[in-house]
């Protein structure tokens, strides 16, 4: 009777032992100060998980390096892929499907394959609102229901989907109101405010949130704030989507006038910790990423 020997082949045996790699990355341009890398390595390690980060700087014309990325994705190369600017509209037309979140905000950060087919979603919108909800509950606001967003650009797209769908009334004030136009008209089903720097003063006092959603305060420029000089707050809770510095001139000066304010780090971390969750079905510890970052 022939002995049953079963062999393994080389290869098979190498798959059966080696761990999986988690080949992440960021595509965007420039990318020179993304804490991304620190985040999702932080992320990687604390999950047990074998894997790197890489950053992806494609140039805003270049959409044979965006084709090409995309292509690395589906053969399995690179798992998940997360996108900044100038990038997160450009990708959709090369994408399968959008997340119905990607779909309303109309941007994508985040990029895996489901069934062999490319997948963009967007972790902005529910990474900003958990940080939100978190910082209320934190600094013990009454429940709020009244947000002035300042500017009109993508994050602010993803910042006004996620307060309309949780009840807020929302202003958008923006430098250039066409760009706030088409913003409020492509969220329909919502009835958004815009307004201008002019009328601020008028309505100030109707507003119990403030979002900074533009770069001003962001460093180099930190001595910059999107609230004009000499205009008192409102009587409001302060969220600055800029992280670096880690005190914006916005939050350093709301403070000084005993409203609690914070910046987006908590918001970059959440976004991050969805993105992670979506590439590898592990949930990892935010306190950890962000301890990464200082
Ligand atoms: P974006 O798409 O370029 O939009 C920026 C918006 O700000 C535009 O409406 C722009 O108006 C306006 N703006 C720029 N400079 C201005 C100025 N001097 N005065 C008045 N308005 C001005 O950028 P984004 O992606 O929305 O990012 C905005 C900021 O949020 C960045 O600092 C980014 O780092 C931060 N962010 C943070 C997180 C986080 O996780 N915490 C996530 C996303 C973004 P124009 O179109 O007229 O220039």
């Amino acid at each position: 009777m022939p002995s049953l020997i079963f062999r393994i082949p080389h290869s098979a045996f190498h798959i059966l032992h080696s761990p999986f790699m988690y080949h992440l990355g960021l595509i965007g341009y420039p990318l020179r100060h993304s804490l991304s890398p620190e985040i999702h390595i932080a992320a990687l390690k604390a999950c047990g998980l074998e894997g790197d980060y890489s950053l992806f700087p494609v140039s805003p014309d270049d959409k044979q390096g965006l084709k090409s990325l995309l292509n690395c994705v589906r053969t399995g190369e690179i798992t998940g892929l997360n996108v900044t600017i100038p990038h997160k509209q450009n990708v959709i037309p090369l994408l399968y499907e959008l997340t119905p979140t990607a779909q309303a905000i109309g941007a994508v950060n985040t990029i895996y394959l489901r069934d062999n087919k490319l997948i963009g979603d967007n972790t902005d919108a529910p990474g900003f609102l958990t940080d939100l909800n978190k910082f209320l509950t934190t600094e013990n606001t009454e429940k709020n229901i009244s947000a002035l967003v300042i500017g009109a650009g993508g994050s602010a797209r993803a910042v006004v989907y996620a307060l309309v769908n949780n009840g807020w009334n929302v202003t958008i004030a923006a430098r250039r109101i066409k760009q706030a136009k088409q913003l409020a008209a492509s969220l329909t089903h919502h009835t958004i405010q815009l307004t201008n720097y002019q009328t601020l003063n008028d309505q100030r006092s109707t507003f119990n949130l403030l979002v900074n959603a533009t770069p001003l305060g962001m460093a180099p420029n930190a001595d910059q704030s999107p609230w004009p000089e000499n205009l008192p707050f409102p009587n409001a809770s302060v969220y600055d989507l800029v992280y670096n510095p880690r005190e914006t001139k916005l939050v350093k000066d709301a403070r000084a006038q005993g409203l609690s304010a914070t910046t987006g780090l908590g918001m970059l971390i959440e976004q991050a910790a969805l993105a992670f969750e979506l590439w590898t079905g592990q949930c990892p510890p935010r306190e950890i990423m962000r301890a990464s970052v200082g």
